[in-house]
């Protein structure tokens, strides 16, 4: 793949749909990758893949330069630098934590005085382009922190990504990130629209997608998350609850600042109708199927 081969070793935890391939591709790209995860299944997996595997997150970074987390949400995070074990009281030899999940920037802020206080460095460096970007490492790293530890971890990153900016300090990577989670959901509301009109106006909507691709309606959301919108594919990708959880994260950090993001308002709505019918695990094309309801559609299961 062009990528130099590096010699390191990272403590990875949350091996699930993004932290399985960027851990896979830290791999490919020649460093140590100690590998947890509370499911066992995961960490037998990564191990048949070269991982070595870890009992515990203490364990996967006993060695490590760098400890990586991908996790699900702040509360996931907050354990396992806080908990029993945690990243606090047993820190890699590297003294750097970078965690990739998409979290409070807040809880962010705390974890990073909290660490830094121990003498360890934390960086926030959620990541844009989804379970293929993840796959083909061309993710978007955005890195909230400080610098020198920014400078540390860049050699990991380059491994998982391709834009990879230092957008600020300890938060700001979260914030852009929320940012980058309500132009998408806000995205995802406006072809759920152009799609319903279209199809109750008797429109092909392979046709229509492909004329707004080739026009300024053109996205990222429309060119991947088009066809499985159109064919009625749930299957996840970046669950429904994920996007509930960064739209919550992002009415947070709203209210915080005293900014008022109605259009952010009404497509949380959408997902919270989503998930109250059983969509949390599908994946955010499933969007569409509010439509379907609210347009009374029947013609999918
Ligand atoms: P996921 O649920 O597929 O993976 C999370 C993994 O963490 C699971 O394997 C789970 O078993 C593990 N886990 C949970 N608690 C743990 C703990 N205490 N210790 C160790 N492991 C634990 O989620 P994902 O889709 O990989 O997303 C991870 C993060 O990245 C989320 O914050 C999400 O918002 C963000 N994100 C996801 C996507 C996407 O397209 N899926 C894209 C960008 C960002």
């Amino acid at each position: 793949m062009g990528r130099n081969t590096r010699n390191g070793t990272v403590g990875f935890i949350g091996l699930g749909t993004m932290g399985r391939e960027m851990a896979l591709n830290l791999i490919r790209t020649g460093f140590s990758v100690h590998a947890y995860d509370i499911r066992q299944t995961a960490i037998d997996d990564l191990t048949a893949h070269g991982a070595v595997p870890a009992a515990s997150a203490a364990e996967a970074v006993r060695v490590a330069d760098i400890a990586i987390s991908m996790l699900p949400d702040t509360p996931q995070v907050e354990q396992i630098v806080y908990g029993d074990g945690g990243l606090l009281a047993s820190p890699p030899p590297g003294r750097l934590v970078v965690d990739m999940s998409t979290i409070a920037p807040v809880a962010v802020r705390r974890m990073h005085a909290d660490l830094k206080a121990a003498g360890v460095g934390f960086l926030d460096a959620p990541v844009s382009g989804g379970p293929m970007g993840a796959r083909n490492a061309t993710l978007s790293i955005m890195v909230g922190g400080d610098a020198d530890a920014f400078a540390r971890a860049e050699p990991f990153f380059h491994a998982m990504g391709t834009t990879i900016i230092h957008v600020g300090e300890s938060g700001a990577g979260q914030t852009v990130k929320l940012c980058n989670q309500l132009v998408c959901g806000i995205n995802i509301q406006a072809i759920c629209e152009a799609l319903a009109l279209g199809r109750a106006s008797g429109i092909d909507l392979d046709q229509l997608r492909n004329v707004l691709l080739g026009g300024s309606a053109a996205s990222w959301m429309l060119e991947k998350l088009g066809p499985a919108m159109i064919a009625g594919d749930a299957a996840a990708g970046f669950r429904i609850d994920l996007m509930l959880k960064d739209l919550r994260l992002v009415q947070e950090q709203a209210l915080s600042v005293g900014v008022p993001l109605p259009g952010t308002a009404l497509v949380t709505s959408q997902y919270v109708e989503a998930s109250a019918h059983g969509e949390g695990v599908n994946g955010n094309q499933a969007l569409f199927r509010v439509y379907d309801r609210m347009t009374n559609h029947s013609g999918r299961s």
